[in-house]
């Protein structure tokens, strides 16, 4: 594995970090694994905790993450070229998202904390309290909406 440059959130844009370094962005809070819900008309959307079915809610993480897309092809591959695209749905604590917008990491985030434990004991992420797409009938997802953790 390619070391990872110091502090690299702070001096390298986005558009030129490794492979590795985008990766290690990712602060493991797994919402953006969860299914969203868009009003059509407002174009609001609203975060469940109606998960992807291939979210782990135990380590919270995706169970395949490599092979996703064998599964579930929708699955967004974020990269700089789609970033604006997408920031709309979001989550407001994205690493991916706090850095397109200029602003910095939480001290939460493992890269900063240390700590892959640290996200979770934040409350932030969705660490034990997600119920599987497979067990929700579409139709009820919105008695599944919350607040996002932040
Ligand atoms: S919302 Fe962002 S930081 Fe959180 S798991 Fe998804 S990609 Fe990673
Ligand atoms: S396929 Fe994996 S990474 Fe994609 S939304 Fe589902 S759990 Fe998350």
């Amino acid at each position: 594995m390619t070391k990872l440059r110091p502090r690299f959130w702070e001096t390298v844009p986005l558009t030129r970090m490794t492979r590795e370094e985008w990766e290690a962005l990712c602060d493991g809070c797994g919402k953006c694994c969860m299914n969203k819900l868009e009003d059509e008309d407002t174009g609001e959307v609203a975060l469940t905790r109606v998960a992807c079915r291939l979210f782990d809610d135990a380590t919270c993480r995706c169970a395949h993450y490599e092979t996703r897309h064998r599964f579930v092809p929708e699955c967004i591959v974020l990269r700089p070229k789609n970033m604006d695209a997408n920031l709309y749905w979001m989550p407001e604590t994205c690493a991916y998202k706090l850095l397109w917008t200029g602003k910095p990491l939480f001290d939460w985030h493992p890269l900063i904390s240390g700590d892959p434990e640290s996200v979770h004991s934040a409350g932030v992420s969705m660490q034990h309290r997600t119920v599987s797409e497979t067990e929700i009938d579409e139709d009820d997802w919105e008695d599944h909406v919350i607040e996002e953790p932040i």
